[in-house]
């Protein structure tokens, strides 16, 4: 079929033997590819309740009907597996230059089964799979470690137009559960642990190699469209702010609307976020744009820190989320002490948004005397020493490294921990912004903010952020569109882009596929469906889909989000999603 393979790879590293097996054309069809093609994998191949650390789990690199085309926003792939840190489905996608590599082996998805006896690398090329020894490599920091496998099994040799690599760190070897999976040095598959799932397979990176192209059903149109849209979108605003401050210009968009959370999630409002914005960022380091493969808006930073005791760190970042977890929660006031924990977490493999969550709420739990240890907010040192301790799992590191819910329920602070189903939000405080309360609540993976990114709508002036009533039909909206956009896996800052007409034109374009915008809707309520089906068989319940205590500790707050709000919002979008009152979805 059109803008497919037709391919899937399994690798079972338990045997060092791989087939290649060539799904009906139905699948892709009603799934289409990147995260509906990978969810539905999952849901068959997943032994139910099985554990995520566990030789069963697989772990499923997809890829999908944009991947190695001209189409603007596709140098992406996404990661799929079962969560180690929340224990439901877990999604995570990274851009940079290596997407263009794992397309290129000319598979839809490559699903890593089973375990490997002892620590391996693995060279994947269209025609199939090489076992390395990894144990080389094994221990090395991300960095070290891409370099390696690029220089020992990589280059672009044997006629292969990509090649690319996508490594763990040492603290998904170590079992902390969030760990990363990361290409391109700072591009990193973030969230809810896809690394800890590949460390515990021994798998310490995979090199991609291929000269493959997808098969489309009209390549020229395709050439047309992605000229003229790159004619008419290159002016936008979104594309201009973006390429200017990168996603750092939310620190003053979000300070500003009292949505950016500090002191671990008890304000909205950071004193010092003058010295960790944007203007911060290109003041204090030399930055220059940069881009992920096929893309004209470059909100990469690639910035290196002119003075002080980090002078001559580089680094593509901080990103915002990064800025808002040490800075915000965690009350570090320099940016380029921003940059220095983020290279630690870079580093060592760790998702950043979790570390800082952690970091903080380690400074919660030392000034309520529930630890012996004595964490202070601001202080980067000490942050930097436990980010070590996380990563080898030393002492009060290994409680940290099990994630949110365990420290919590260790140290006795459930009622101030803030997550959902395990995961600690992102960077939109949910007070100020009341439909990423919703998001928190409802997204598929734990407190995500990128499922529907509804922040966008909220501070743009689309929908009052205060609104209750009303809001879950346009969250449902963007969700369902930005579904759409996993199952191409296209960047999701393309999303004032490419809306429902353009993303028809690229499925017709690709595919052939010529779905009218309410079939695209359904295909993406199918895949929702298919992975709330998943979730619920891993044992979610609608009580999962509420915001625990710590979400509402925030005190003095003008209009805060109330529980009974809350419920508004849910039962408004269980409706609308077509799910009973428990949230389960029809048969
Ligand atoms: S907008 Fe940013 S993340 Fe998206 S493709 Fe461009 S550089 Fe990559």
């Amino acid at each position: 079929m059109n803008g497919f393979y037709g391919r899937l790879l399994k690798i079972n590293l338990s045997t060092g033997k791989y087939t290649i097996e060539c799904p009906d054309e139905a699948l892709y069809r009603k799934y289409l590819g990147g995260k509906g093609l990978a969810a539905y994998l999952l849901n068959e191949l997943n032994p139910a309740g099985v554990d995520p650390l566990a030789p069963e789990n697989n772990l499923i690199f997809a890829t999908g009907p944009v991947g190695g085309t001209r189409i603007w926003g596709s140098c992406r792939y996404g990661v799929f597996t079962k969560s180690p840190q929340t224990g439901f489905y877990c999604e995570s996608y990274a851009g940079g230059k290596v997407p263009e590599a794992i397309d290129a082996t000319g598979f839809d998805a490559i699903i890593l089964q089973g375990k490997s006896r002892q620590p391996t690398v693995l060279e994947i090329q269209p025609d199939g799979v090489y076992f390395h020894d990894g144990r080389p490599f094994w221990g090395m920091d991300t960095y070290a470690a891409e370099d390696a496998l690029n220089e020992h099994f990589g280059g672009k040799g044997a006629g292969f137009r990509r090649s690319g690599a996508v490594v763990i760190g040492p603290a998904a070897e170590n079992g902390v559960c969030f760990g990363v999976i990361e290409n391109d040095y700072w591009r990193s598959a973030g969230r809810t642990g896809p690394g800890t799932v590949m460390g515990a397979k021994q798998v310490k990176g995979i090199v991609f190699k291929g000269d493959r192209t997808r098969p489309l059903a009209d390549a020229d149109g395709l050439k047309a469209f992605a000229r003229s849209f790159h004619a008419e979108a290159k002016d936008h605003p979104s594309v201009g702010a973006y390429k200017e401050m990168g996603t750092p210009m939310l620190v003053k968009i979000n300070n500003a609307a009292a949505a950016f959370p500090t002191r671990y999630w008890a304000e909205g409002v950071c004193d010092h976020w003058e010295k960790i914005s944007a203007e911060a960022l290109h003041a204090r380091c030399d930055v220059t744009p940069r881009a992920c493969l096929k893309c004209f808006m470059a909100c990469g930073r690639l910035s290196t820190v002119k003075e002080g005791r980090h002078a001559g760190l580089k680094i593509e970042g901080p990103e915002y989320e990064t800025i808002y977890a040490f800075g915000g929660l965690c009350l570090v006031d320099s940016i380029e002490e921003i940059a220095y924990l983020n290279d630690i977490c870079d580093r060592l493999g760790m998702d950043t948004i979790t570390a800082g969550n952690l970091c903080a709420f380690a400074v919660e739990a030392s000034l309520r005397g529930k630890i012996g240890e004595a964490y202070a907010y601001g202080d980067v040192d000490a942050f930097a020493d436990l980010l070590g301790k996380i990563a080898r799992r030393e002492g009060i590191g290994d409680i940290l490294a099990r994630g949110i819910r365990h420290a919590a329920r260790k140290w006795d602070l459930e009622d101030i921990a803030v997550h959902v189903k395990g995961l600690e939000p992102a960077g939109y405080f949910h007070h100020a912004l009341k439909g990423m309360g919703l998001a928190y609540a409802t997204s598929d993976r734990g407190a995500c903010h990128l499922r529907a990114t509804f922040y966008k709508p909220e501070l743009s002036g689309m929908i009052s952020p205060g609104q209750i009533e009303g809001k879950a039909e346009m969250f449902i909206e963007f969700e369902d569109r930005l579904t759409i956009f996993d199952t191409f896996i296209l960047c999701r800052f393309y999303r004032d882009l490419y809306l429902w007409d353009q993303l028809k034109t690229i499925i017709r374009l690709t595919t052939g596929l010529d779905y009218a915008e309410a079939e695209m809707k359904a295909r993406a309520r199918d895949v929702s469906d298919l992975i709330r089906r998943f979730n619920l068989r891993e044992g979610l319940t609608a009580a999962d889909d509420r915001l625990p205590g710590g979400f509402y500790q925030a005190t003095g707050l003008d209009n805060p989000l109330t529980p009974e709000e809350l419920e508004i919002m849910l039962a408004e979008y269980y409706r609308l999603r077509g799910w009973d009152a428990s949230g389960k979805p029809p048969e």
